[in-house]
C-alpha cells in the first residue's frame, strides 16, 4: 500500500514538473512571439522629491499583453525571459522605446524629468554595454543625464573589478546609477564605497514594514545614515500611506514613488505631469 502511494505521489509530482517546464515553455514562445510583434508596452511611475513634492523622475516599468495570456506581469516573465535567453532583446526593446519617447518629449518643447531604466545582470555583462548605450543616446539626441539606469544589488556581486569599471565609465558619460532593491542583497558598505553610485532605491518591503515592524524601521535608517555618509541619495518605493511619508521624510530619505502619489501611467497620462519648461523658462524681454 505504503509503494502504491509512492508511486503516485512519484507520478504526480512528475506530472507537476511536467505542467511548470510546460508553463515556462509557453512563456517563453509567448515572449518570442511578443518580440517579433512588438507587444511591449513601457508604463511610467513618478518619483517625487519628497520635502518639496516636486516631480523628479519616474521608472520605466515593462508591460506584457498577451492576446492568450492576458496581462503578465513582469515579476512573472522577466525571471522567465532570463531563463529563456530573451531578456537582452526585451530590454533592448524597453531601452529603444524610452529613449525615442524621451526625444519625443524633447521635441514637443516638454522636458522630462530624469527615466530610470531597469537593466537585467546578463545585458550588463555584454561587453560592448555601454559602447552601444551612448550611441543610442547620441542618435536619439538624448542627453546622458536624462536617464539613470536601476541594477539590483546581485548583479553586482558577481565581479567586483568589472562592476567597479564599468560603472566608472557610466559615471565619465554622466549616466546616472541607483542600486534597486537595496537592503534585500548583501551589499557591504565598503563595496558601495568603490562604486560612483547616485541612488540607493530601498525595497519596498521596508516600507511596507514601516507601520508594523520595528526591525524594518531600523533598516531604512541605517540604509540612508549609510548612504549620506557616502555622499549618495535615498530614494524609498512602494510608498502606500501617509504615515510612512511621514517616517520616510522625517528620517531625511531624500525621494519617493508609490501608489500614495502614482501607480505607473501610461505615457498619455504621466506626460500631463511634466510642467512645460520652455515656457517659463524663456527670458522675458523687458525694455
Ligand atoms: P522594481 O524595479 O523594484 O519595480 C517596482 C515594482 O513595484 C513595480 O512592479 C511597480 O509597479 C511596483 N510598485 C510601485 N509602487 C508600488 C506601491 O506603492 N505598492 C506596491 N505594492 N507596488 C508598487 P512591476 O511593474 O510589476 O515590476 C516588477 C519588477 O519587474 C520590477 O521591480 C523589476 O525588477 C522588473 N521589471 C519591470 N520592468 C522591467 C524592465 O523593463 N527590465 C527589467 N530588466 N526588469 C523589469
Ligand atoms: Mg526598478
Ligand atoms: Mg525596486
Ligand atoms: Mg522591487
Amino acid at each position: 500500500e505504503a509503494k502504491a502511494l509512492g508511486r503516485n505521489r512519484c507520478r504526480f509530482f512528475a506530472a507537476g514538473m511536467q505542467e511548470q517546464a510546460r508553463a515556462r515553455m509557453s512563456l517563453g514562445a509567448g515572449l518570442r512571439a511578443a518580440i517579433e510583434g512588438d507587444r511591449f508596452r513601457v508604463v511610467f511611475q513618478p518619483q517625487y522629491r519628497l520635502e518639496a513634492g516636486r516631480l523628479v523622475g519616474a521608472e520605466a516599468l515593462v508591460r506584457w499583453h498577451d492576446p492568450e495570456l492576458g496581462d503578465v506581469s513582469p515579476s512573472r516573465f522577466i525571471p522567465a525571459a532570463e531563463e529563456a535567453g530573451l531578456i537582452v532583446s526585451i530590454n533592448d526593446i524597453v531601452m529603444a522605446k524610452v529613449l525615442a519617447q524621451i526625444a519625443l518629449w524633447r521635441m514637443r518643447g516638454l522636458e522630462p524629468p530624469r527615466i530610470s531604466i531597469n537593466v537585467a545582470a546578463q545585458q550588463l555583462r555584454e561587453p560592448g554595454f555601454v559602447d552601444q548605450l551612448c550611441r543610442r543616446l547620441e542618435q536619439q539626441g538624448v542627453p546622458a543625464g536624462a536617464i539613470c539606469l536601476e541594477l539590483t544589488e546581485g548583479t553586482l556581486l558577481e565581479d567586483i573589478d568589472g562592476t567597479a569599471r564599468m560603472f566608472e565609465r557610466l559615471a565619465r558619460q554622466g549616466i546616472a546609477v541607483s542600486i534597486d532593491d537595496f537592503g534585500t542583497g548583501y551589499s557591504s558598505l565598503s563595496y558601495l564605497s568603490r562604486l560612483p553610485v547616485h541612488e540607493l532605491k530601498v525595497d519596498q518591503s521596508f516600507v511596507q514594514g514601516i507601520a508594523g515592524e520595528a526591525g524594518k524601521r531600523s533598516i531604512i535608517v541605517a540604509i540612508v545614515e549609510m548612504a549620506h555618509a557616502l555622499g549618495i541619495e535615498v530614494l524609498a518605493e512602494g510608498i502606500e500611506t501617509e504615515s510612512q511619508l511621514a517616517f520616510l521624510k522625517e528620517r531625511h530619505c531624500e525621494m519617493g514613488q508609490g501608489y500614495l502619489f502614482h501607480r505607473p501611467l501610461v505615457v498619455e497620462e504621466f506626460e500631463k505631469l511634466i510642467p512645460p519648461a520652455r515656457a517659463w523658462s524663456r527670458p522675458e524681454i523687458v525694455l
